[in-house]
C-alpha cells in the first residue's frame, strides 16, 4: 500500500518518553542504555502478535532485538504491518530458512585477507570494525556476526586491518561499516581515521551507518568535529520508509553537512515496507529535503530467514521505472544486486533500448513514447564556404 501521511510531517518529540528530562532523552548513551531489547519490555508498551511472539523467542539464536526509544516512536503499535515495525521486530519467518538461503551470502569471509576486512574489489576495501548497532535490522546481510546471537565471535582487528591498508597501496578508498561504527567511541574513531589518513594512498574515506536514524543524539558537535578535522569523510546512512525521517535525523543530517560531510542513502528492497513506487518516491524526497543523495537500492542479499523480506526483482525495476523522468534525477538511487557468492554490486536497470545497429539506437522515454538518435553522419550536399578562403 502507497505510503500516504502528510508530505509535511516529519516526526518530531520525545514520544512515548515524555517524562525522561530532554537531557536524558538527547544524550545517546541513555538512548543506548534505554533500548528494548526483551519480549517483556516490548510488551510494556505494546500488543504483539503470535508471529511476532515467535520470532522474537528465536531472535536469540538469530540476530539479537534492541530498538532504541527514538526509533520505537516511529512504530505504529496499532498496525501490525507498520512499514518500521517490521524492519525491527523480528517475526517467525525468521526462523524458515530456504536452500537458496546463505548464512555468508555475498561470500565475505572468503574475501577477507585479515579478519574483518574484506577486499572485493581492486581499489577499496570493506573495514568491520565493530559487530555491534544502536538497532538491529531483521533483514540485516551481516546477520551472522553483527550482535553475536550466532556465536560467530567477530573480534575486530584494527591493527591487523590497519597495516593490510598501510602495505596495499592498490587500496585509495576505505568504507568503514560493521555493525556500525559510529557506535565507537569518538577516541576510538579518531584513532582510526586519523591513522587511516594518515596512509598516503588513502584517498577516499567513508563510513556506512544506520546511527543517524536509530540514533540522532549520537550525531554530536565532538563528533562532527572529528569528520571536520579529517575530513572529507563520506556517510551513506541508511533509511528505507519515509516515517524514518524524523526532525532529529533531519538535524543530525545538517550537522554532519555542515561538517563538510557529503550524505548519501543506502535503502534495501522489502515487502511490505518499501516495495512500491509511492513510499519509494515519498523517501527519496525526504532525503533530498533532508541533504542526502539516494545512493543504492538493494535487492535484498539472501540472508537466511529472510525470505519473508524478499521482493520480486521486476518490482524494484518498476519502482524505478517510475522515478526516472517523473521525478528530480538526483532522488534516483542506483538498483543493485549485491551478486550472491561475492561478484559485487551489479547495476539492474529498467531497459529502455529498443534496438541498436550501425544506423541508430531506437528507445523509448520515461512517457514509453519511441525516440530515434542516429549514429551515422551523412554530409549535406550544398558545401558552406569557410571564412577564411573568402
Ligand atoms: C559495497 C562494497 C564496497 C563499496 O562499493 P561501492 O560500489 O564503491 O559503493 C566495497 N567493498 C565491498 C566488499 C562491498 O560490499
Ligand atoms: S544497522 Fe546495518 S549492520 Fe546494523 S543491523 Fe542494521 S543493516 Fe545490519
Amino acid at each position: 500500500m502507497a505510503y500516504t501521511e502528510d508530505r509535511a510531517a516529519w516526526f518530531e518529540g520525545q514520544g512515548l518518553w515524555q517524562h525522561v528530562p530532554a537531557s536524558d532523552w538527547n544524550d545517546w548513551v541513555w538512548q543506548l542504555k534505554n533500548r528494548i531489547t526483551t519480549l517483556d519490555e516490548l510488551e510494556k508498551y505494546m500488543v504483539l502478535t503470535q508471529d511476532e511472539r515467535r520470532g522474537i523467542a528465536f531472535a536469540g539464536h538469530k540476530l539479537s532485538l534492541a530498538i532504541t526509544p527514538h526509533f520505537f516512536n516511529l512504530i505504529d503499535r496499532n498496525n501490525p504491518n507498520c512499514p518500521v515495525r517490521l524492519q525491527v521486530i523480528p517475526r517467525e519467518g525468521e526462523s524458515i530458512i530456504s536452500r537458496e538461503e546463505m548464512l555468508d551470502s555475498l561470500g565475505e569471509d572468503e574475501h577477507s585477507p585479515v579478519p574483518g576486512l574484506v577486499h572485493r574489489y581492486p581499489d577499496r576495501v570493506l573495514f568491520l570494525v565493530t559487530d555491534r548497532c544502536a538497532s538491529y535490522c531483521r533483514y540485516c546481510t551481516r546477520s551472522r556476526l553483527v550482535s553475536n546471537a550466532q556465536d560467530y565471535n567477530f573480534h575486530p582487528e584494527y591493527e591487523q586491518g590497519l597495516r593490510y591498508i598501510e602495505s596495499h597501496p592498490e587500496v585509495r578508498d576505505v568504507l568503514l561499516s560493521g555493525g556500525d561504527p559510529l557506535l565507537l567511541s569518538d577516541k576510538k574513531l579518531e584513532h582510526l581515521l586519523s591513522r587511516l589518513r594518515a596512509i598516503k594512498h588513502v584517498e577516499f574515506i567513508r563510513i556506512g551507518s544506520r546511527i543517524p536514524v536509530f540514533l540522532p543524539q549520537r550525531i554530536t558537535p565532538a563528533l562532527c568535529d572529528i569528520f571536520k578535522k579529517y575530513g572529507p569523510i563520506w556517510m551513506s546512512i541508511h533509511v528505507n520508509h519515509p516515517k524514518e525521517c524524523t526532525a532529529d535525523l533531519r538535524a543530525a543530517c545538517e550537522r554532519l553537512s555542515f561538517a563538510g560531510v557529503p550524505l548519501g542513502n543506502q535503502s534495501v528492497l522489502l515487502r511490505g515496507v518499501n516495495d512500491d513506487a509511492g513510499t519509494m518516491k515519498t523517501l527519496v524526497h525526504r532525503l533530498l529535503q533532508m541533504r542526502v543523495r539516494p545512493y543504492y537500492l538493494y535487492q535484498m542479499d539472501l540472508i537466511t530467514g529472510g525470505s519473508h523480506f524478499k521482493v520480486d526483482v521486476r518490482k524494484g525495476l518498476e519502482i524505478i521505472h517510475a522515478l526516472r523522468g517523473h521525478t528530480t534525477g538526483y532522488a534516483i538511487p542506483q538498483y543493485v544486486i549485491d551478486a550472491p557468492g561475492g561478484g559485487g554490486k551489479v547495476p539492474i536497470n529498467p531497459d529502455y533500448i529498443e534496438k541498436i545497429t550501425d544506423e541508430e539506437v531506437v528507445f523509448k522515454n520515461y512517457e514509453g513514447q519511441t525516440y530515434r538518435y542516429p549514429l551515422t553522419n551523412t554530409p549535406v550536399t550544398r558545401t558552406i564556404k569557410s571564412a577564411s578562403t573568402t
